[in-house]
């Protein structure tokens, strides 16, 4: 399973989050301390993240937020309380692949640790259905290892910028709006939270676009969504 990272302040929680990722096979590393925590991750050799929100020394949307501008694409799931509603959307738009609301079960927290490792791993589910490599110009998506290059130069995408471009990109032409994409990319029916698509789209377009405000791959149809170019475009 490799190496969990846990960031939770609350010894209890952090005790037990330590105990149940034990469970299913991670070496584990928990930190209470925020700061601390980042430069852990810093150095990228670990392969899941629990990140609570509210931390001393560096809060979980810092984090997540400065993790990502720096190119760590590992899963993160991210714990908030119930009631943060407005944490948790900027949670998403920071870059977090899923969240869970505390207090949690223990069962929902197994599955969802599960269910982001299956979807970041290579050949993993849904949204990997291998076959050969999908290849726009320069741009080539390796479905097999989920791997995306620009002129043959490695991209580190997140697990959800990964599922975003390669459904778009599956779809060449067809345009999905938000909520759709909401639904099929976070599985949720996350009513009234499209900002979190706007903010992966303009994250995965400053990756893969030369240049991001006039975008050769990812699209954008004006006052409904967004669409892959088509092929001869
Ligand atoms: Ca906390």
């Amino acid at each position: 399973m490799g190496t969990a990272i846990i960031v939770e302040d609350e010894r209890d929680i952090r005790e037990l989050l330590t105990l149940h990722m034990q469970s299913l096979g991670f070496e584990t590393e928990a930190f209470a301390n925020g700061l601390e925590a980042y430069e852990r991750a810093l150095e990228g050799n670990f392969d899941f993240m629990l990140l609570d929100l509210n931390l001393p020394g560096k809060n979980g949307l810092e984090i997540c937020k400065d993790l990502r501008s720096k190119n760590i694409g590992h899963p993160i799931l991210m714990l908030t309380a119930r009631g943060e509603e407005s944490d948790l959307v900027r949670g998403l738009e920071t870059g977090a692949d899923d969240y869970l609301s505390k207090p949690f079960r223990i069962n929902e927290l197994i599955a969802r640790t599960k269910a982001l490792l299956r979807r970041s791993k290579p050949g993993g589910e849904p949204f990997s259905s291998g076959g050969a490599p999908l290849v726009y110009g320069k741009l080539e998506i390796d479905r097999e290892k989920r791997k995306v290059s620009l002129e043959g130069a490695r991209i580190e995408l997140t697990p959800k910028e990964y599922e975003l471009l390669l459904l778009l990109a599956s779809h060449p032409g067809v345009t999905f709006d938000r909520n759709e994409l909401l639904d099929r990319v976070w599985s949720y029916d996350f009513d009234g939270y499209e900002h979190t698509v706007n903010s992966h789209i303009n994250r995965l377009r400053s990756k893969i676009e030369k240049d991001p405000a006039s975008p050769a791959y990812v699209l954008t149809t004006w006052g409904v969504g967004y669409r892959f170019r088509e092929k001869d475009a």
